[in-house]
């Protein structure tokens, strides 16, 4: 699609509505969903509900048939209190509370991730005779993920194979293994890579007498911010691939995608509070910053960012900050805007459908950006990945 028509339409919706906002399309979600459980076989979706939760998405999915990853007990009623039922969440964070398990497990929730000792205990005591999978860590995929998940979760093949041992002496029932790639991964042979390791828990569990029919592939699928990614279809062939040549094809194989079932479906509109001149540094103030949604910068997320109406203007080097009283507050020491970029401009980052309003806070009192639902607005996937 055309840049500027796109940023015609959203400049009509900052004028309706204010700034900042995040303006989304079901439609592209919608798109989305259908080209991954197409592309990947024997596949079921669990969408990871921390992407971003809100209820109108979260509908959407539950339409077509999802199913959801979720991280806690308010995103699970969250869930139930649109009548998606029990049986089609896994509660997938390795770190959760004593009471958050029971609860989950009062209201019908049988699948829990684990990656140690002590929260397969937690498990067997607050939800007896449950599914369990282990996760598995991807060590060494760090440079290839923008949002690497390696050193926090997952664990060794060989505690992994001691883990599931040990759940299974506790009465649960260990129904397979998971990974995470890393969010925002660029590989895809890092799948090829996990799922390996996963063969290799299914073998010694096999010999331990546990059938297990799972491979959790976790997220990782990228969205296009500013560097080329491969496509969801490259991806899929290589968990096709590898499942085939290491696991069998008698075996479901979960997806849990968050960024890429709605990173391209969200844009968000901000607009420019202040310019000053600091030395001979150029700053550029916006009324949303890492704390209102634009979190994910401070790591290595480089958003695509444009001012509407400077499209075709030549750009120097500028730092982009946000509106509150901490010098944490700033997006990027090092972005290119248009030369004239001052007060009232209205400043784009695309792409920004996933982790940026379920991180938005209250900070300095300052809300965090409204989502706008537009249907269509983004028209079609591919064009929109041009952006
Ligand atoms: N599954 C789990 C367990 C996660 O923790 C996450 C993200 O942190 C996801 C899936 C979603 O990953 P992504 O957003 O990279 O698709």
């Amino acid at each position: 699609m055309d840049k500027k028509i796109l940023n015609q339409k959203l400049k009509a919706l900052a004028e309706k509505h204010g700034t900042p906002i995040l303006v989304m399309d079901l439609e592209i979600i919608r798109d989305n969903y259908k080209r991954l459980v197409e592309n990947v076989k024997n596949s079921k979706i669990y969408y990871a509900v921390k992407a971003n939760s809100h209820i109108e998405i979260l509908k959407l999915l539950r339409d077509l048939g999802s199913y959801f990853d979720v991280a806690s007990r308010p995103e699970i009623e969250k869930l139930l209190s649109i009548g998606v039922e029990p049986e089609r969440m896994s509660f997938g964070n390795t770190i959760k509370k004593s009471s958050d398990i029971a609860f989950a497990y009062e209201k019908g929730i049988k699948m829990f991730a684990v990656d140690s000792e002590m929260e397969i205990e937690k498990i067997a005591k607050n939800a007896p005779n449950s599914n369990i999978y282990v996760r598995i860590s991807t060590n060494g995929m760090e440079d290839d993920a923008d949002w690497p998940l390696t050193k926090k979760f997952g664990t060794s093949v060989d505690h992994a194979i001691s883990l599931v041992k040990y759940a299974h002496s506790l009465g649960l029932n260990p129904i397979g293994v998971s990974f995470h790639v890393g969010s925002q991964n660029y590989n895809p042979e890092n799948w090829r890579v996990a799922i390996r390791e996963v063969s290799v828990v299914f073998e010694e569990a096999r010999r331990m007498g546990i059938e297990m029919k799972m491979v959790n592939t976790g997220g990782g699928m990228p969205v296009k911010y500013s560097k080329n990614i491969p496509t969801v279809e490259e991806i899929s062939a290589v968990i096709n691939e590898a499942i085939a040549d290491y696991i069998g094809e008698d075996v479901t194989v979960i997806l849990e995608p968050g960024r890429s079932m709605v990173g391209n479906a969200g844009v968000m509109i901000t607009s420019v509070i202040l310019r000053s001149q600091k030395g001979e540094e150029k700053w550029i103030y916006t009324d949303a910053g890492v704390f209102h949604g634009l979190t994910e910068t401070i790591q290595n997320i480089r958003y695509e960012v444009e001012v509407i109406d400077k499209e075709d203007e030549e750009k120097e080097k500028f730092v982009l900050a946000g509106p509150t009283c901490d010098s944490v507050d700033v997006m990027y020491y090092d972005i290119n805007l248009p030369k004239t970029t001052t007060m009232d401009d209205l400043i784009v980052l695309y792409n920004t459908g996933a982790y940026t309003t379920e991180y938005g806070t209250n900070f300095n009192g300052i809300p965090s950006p409204k989502i706008i639902f537009e249907s269509s607005i983004f028209v079609k996937q591919e064009l929109f990945e041009e952006v």
